[in-house]
């Protein structure tokens, strides 16, 4: 926790130091070369994380972003389409990796206020292979939709969405880099969040507290392909166990996540008081704040007090809690920000 003369880091959930729990078992881990399945600490993370996301099979990967892209990868042909909500952090966020990685063409739909990919919207987007077009070959969903402000997606509009694809035999990946944080808010088991689609990605790195890495779950066939795309990408690790160890503390963190979200919930009244801003009713753990001052120059007045957070647009920030600022670093926050606007 920060004290009185630290900075308040609210940028990323991301900015988590490792407990004393996830030290001691990355110190204690037994390990093996994991490129050879040998490494005993990886295989119960992959063997755990499959159990709680809800499927046959996971691969650990060092971040959310080669989940992502190994999954779109292993889901798609080159040339096809992949059809994404057009603020989701598979388009907008991953150096346009689609194209790079996978030889894909990404086509957007509009997920609204919340980032739901509707049924309709699938069903319009949808393009079948012919003499001229490309052919949908995957799907993308994201929940909690992050530049939507960590919206929770109910497990049924996920069914709608994946319902739709499969209509026309396309798969479905969900980004699920807060998955668990989904979960906590709705009060619902991961894997209801998973039921219908074909692949999930969840970070253990963001609200979870993991020093490091994500995992990409699936049905078994799936994850021995995507095993070879991980190594293809250059994401075969060897003694991975070592890493792969506080992963697996993380993992049983889940129920702290309510704690993340009481705490983002206080942020956003007590900013929402100040003259100047007015914060979104949060879900989860990240706050939006429209800026009548420009994002930027909001944020530099915040820094100088000790308060960090991200610009999300020319009026707009967003503040993100995790478990290394509990509710007096909340207040602390607030009044520090208080004094500057
Ligand atoms: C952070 C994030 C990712 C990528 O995870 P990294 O580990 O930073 O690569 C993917 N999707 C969403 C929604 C994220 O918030």
């Amino acid at each position: 926790m920060a004290d009185s003369d630290d900075a308040i880091d609210l940028r990323s959930d991301t900015v988590t130091r490792p407990s004393d729990a996830m030290r001691e078992a990355a110190r204690d881990a037994a390990v093996g070369d994991d490129v050879y399945r040998e490494d005993p600490t990886v295989n119960e993370l992959e063997a755990r994380a499959a159990d709680v996301l809800g499927f046959e099979a996971a691969l650990y990967v060092p971040t959310g972003t080669m989940g992502n892209q190994v999954a779109a990868r292993t889901h798609t042909d080159r040339g096809e389409e992949v059809l994404v909500e057009r603020e989701s952090h598979i388009y907008k966020w991953e150096l346009g990796g689609f194209a790079q990685h996978a030889g894909l063409q990404a086509r957007t739909i509009d997920g609204g206020d919340r980032g739901i990919v509707r049924p309709d919207a699938v069903h319009e987007g949808h393009v079948a292979a012919d003499g001229h077009r490309p052919g949908t070959g995957l799907v993308c969903v994201e929940n909690t939709h992050n530049s939507k402000g960590g919206t929770a997606i109910a497990p049924e509009r996920i069914d709608a969405a994946a319902e739709a694809a499969h209509e026309h035999d396309v798969p479905v990946h969900l980004d699920g880099a807060r998955l668990c944080n989904a979960a906590a808010a709705l009060d619902v088991p991961v894997a209801e969040l998973t039921r219908s689609v074909d692949s999930a990605m969840c970070c253990l790195s963001k609200g979870l507290g993991a020093p490091v890495g994500s995992v990409l779950a699936g049905d078994a066939a799936f994850i021995d392909d995507a095993r070879r795309v991980r190594k293809l990408f250059g994401g075969g690790m060897r003694q991975a166990g070592m890493v792969a160890a506080p992963g697996l503390v993380a993992l049983e963190n889940r129920e702290r996540l309510a704690d993340d979200h009481r705490n983002a919930e206080r942020l956003a009244r007590g900013l929402d008081r100040l003259k100047g801003l007015a914060a979104h009713e949060p879900e989860t753990n990240i706050v939006l704040v429209d800026t009548d001052a420009p994002a930027e120059a909001f944020l530099e007045r915040c820094e100088s007090v000790g308060v960090l957070g991200v610009p999300f647009d020319d009026n707009q920030v967003r503040f993100c809690t995790h478990w290394d600022v509990d509710r007096e670093a909340i207040e602390t926050a607030v009044r520090r920000v208080s004094e500057v606007v």
